[in-house]
């Protein structure tokens, strides 16, 4: 069995042979408010493996850099290991969740433009909300590379909602993490799924997404696989 190497929240890194690739697992185990809430969604490990696939790829052949090198099995992916920034980058195109709560706005309220916002990766101080600044302050990225971040997640909005606009899904906001790789240059990694992202319905704003674990409003599962039907259309 190969050396494992990290256990997140939801997955697991492995060593290869490799120095510069390792395999992530994708596990069925599903978190909420920092592990406050915890459980398990059957086969979700199976359905993000495959809707990240689909997405970096989908990314890729957009011109965006990413960590993906190929989809091993149901639950592995192949990736090029990068150091990762400790930052994560939300981009946000209609107020739901924390942003609603903190503007008084209803969910579902459209921004007059996209907003990116930027999060200190820290399980023990929850992830608190910073600023551009902080990042070259604290050592977490230079202002050159927070810049990019910002760029390349405003890209990637662009992509994504207009692809999942034309299958009827509405790109609420979305979690995106960024590593550095061997040769220095910032790409894409971590995962794109129902997780970290918001996807509501078009006609109906039904979520199709992890607030349906957050909310206790059942259907998980089903809705992850509609997504994953919406994407592929199988
Ligand atoms: N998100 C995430 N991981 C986190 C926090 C947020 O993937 O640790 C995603 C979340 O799924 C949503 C977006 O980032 O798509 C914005 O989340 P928000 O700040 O509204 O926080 P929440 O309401 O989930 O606490």
């Amino acid at each position: 069995m190969a050396n494992m190497l990290y256990e997140g929240k939801a997955k697991k890194i492995f060593e290869t042979d490799n120095p510069n690739e390792v395999v992530i697992y994708y596990k069925d185990d599903a978190t909420a408010g920092n592990g406050a809430k915890k459980g398990t969604i059957v086969d979700k490990g199976i359905m993000n493996n495959t809707i990240t696939s689909f997405f970096f790829d989908l990314l890729g052949k957009n011109g965006i850099p990413h960590h993906q090198i190929e989809k091993l099995s149901d639950r592995e992916a192949l990736c090029k290991k990068v150091t990762i920034i400790p930052m994560e980058v939300v981009t946000r195109n209609i107020a739901a969740g924390s942003l609603a709560t903190k503007m008084g706005v209803e969910e579902g309220y459209v921004l007059a433009r996209p907003i990116v916002e930027f999060y200190y990766k820290d399980d023990a101080l929850n992830d608190p909300m910073i600023n551009a600044d902080y990042a070259e302050a604290f050592k977490l990225a230079t202002d050159a590379q927070v810049a990019e971040l910002k760029a390349m997640a405003l890209k990637i909005n662009d992509i994504l909602k207009a692809f999942l606009a034309e299958r009827k899904v509405r790109l609420i906001d979305f979690k995106l993490e960024f590593g550095v790789d061997k040769d220095g240059k910032v790409i894409l990694a971590d995962e794109i799924t129902p997780d970290t992202s918001r996807l509501w319905d078009w006609d109906t704003n039904e979520k199709l997404d992890k607030d349906r674990f957050r909310r206790d409003l059942g259907n998980i599962e089903e809705a992850y696989q509609e997504i994953i039907k919406r994407l592929t259309g199988k």
